[in-house]
This record gives structure tokens, C-alpha cells and sequence, in this order.
């Protein structure tokens, strides 16, 4: 059992427009539960508002951590797999036969997006599996005992 690194922090002011001015009021979140999930209750030490938290234990966080870098990794691998297809079809000296040609316009138009988009979404699991810190979504639970994801001038702030 341990200490998430993200805290939880309730804004104190907020001032400017260019330069944003910030203080928090930060806090703990709930300990990991040795194993699952836990859903701890916060109350913020600044108002009293009440949140909702949900912690992972240790070894489900390290289990994303390699999901999204595996994940990560084969969105890269295969961006890689799908430039070096390309230019390997495109290098060939006599070619593909011409008769291809409009399935060869398709298939760059696809490899073009997949260029682009798949090394964005590898590398973006890889930061991911560096950051994640196995902590859900904060919710804040209203009056009315009603959970809400708006959670007015309170934030999760990443550990370091
Ligand atoms: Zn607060």
C-alpha cells in the first residue's frame, strides 16, 4: 500500500488573463488499496466539498503502465511497418503492375493517415505509460449526494 504521487489541490486564486496566476491548496489522495480498486471519499481541507476518487493498488497501476506501453510501442511499430511498406512499394523499379494504380492511390491515401496518426497515438500511450499514476477521474458529490465530473476549482495535479 502506498501514496498516489497526483494530489489533489483546490484552487485559490485564479488571476489575470495572459498570466494566470495559480495557488493550490494541495492534498493526499487516499492510500492504494492493497489489491482492485478502492473508491476513496476526499474532503477538500480549503471548503469542505466533498469528492470522489477512484485509486488503483499498485499492481493494477503497473499492469496499465505495460498496457500502454506495449500499446504504445506496436502503434509506433506499426507506423514504421507501414512507411517502409510504403516506400518499399513505392522504390520497386518496374512496380506494381499499372492495373493497380487506383489501389495503390488508396493505399497511400490510408498509409498517409495511419503515418500520421499512429506514431501520435504510440507516442502519446508511451507519455501515458510513463505519467499514469493509477488514479481515476475526480467527481464531486453534491448537495443532493449526487456524484458530477464538475468539480468547480478543484483539480488532480500530476505527480512529479
Ligand atoms: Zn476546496
Amino acid at each position: 500500500m502506498d501514496q498516489p504521487r497526483t494530489m489533489f489541490a483546490h484552487m485559490l486564486s485564479a488571476k489575470g488573463v495572459a498570466v494566470v496566476v495559480t495557488n493550490h491548496r494541495v492534498q493526499p489522495l487516499p492510500m492504494r488499496p492493497a489489491e482492485g480498486s478502492g473508491t476513496g471519499r476526499l474532503v477538500c481541507g480549503a471548503c469542505g466539498r466533498q469528492f470522489l476518487v477512484t485509486v488503483h493498488s499498485r499492481d493494477r497501476t503497473h499492469a496499465r503502465r505495460v498496457l500502454f506501453f506495449v500499446l504504445g510501442l506496436v502503434g509506433l511499430a506499426l507506423a514504421a511497418l507501414l512507411l517502409w511498406l510504403t516506400f518499399g512499394v513505392a522504390m520497386q523499379p518496374d512496380g506494381p503492375d499499372l492495373d493497380t494504380e487506383p489501389d495503390n492511390a488508396s493505399w497511400y491515401g490510408y498509409t498517409g493517415m495511419a503515418g500520421i496518426f499512429l506514431p501520435v497515438i504510440g507516442l502519446a500511450y508511451l507519455i501515458n505509460a510513463r505519467k499514469y499514476d493509477g488514479v481515476g477521474r475526480l467527481r464531486r458529490i453534491g448537495e443532493d449526494g449526487t456524484t458530477s465530473r464538475l468539480t468547480a476549482g478543484h483539480k488532480l495535479l500530476p505527480g512529479k
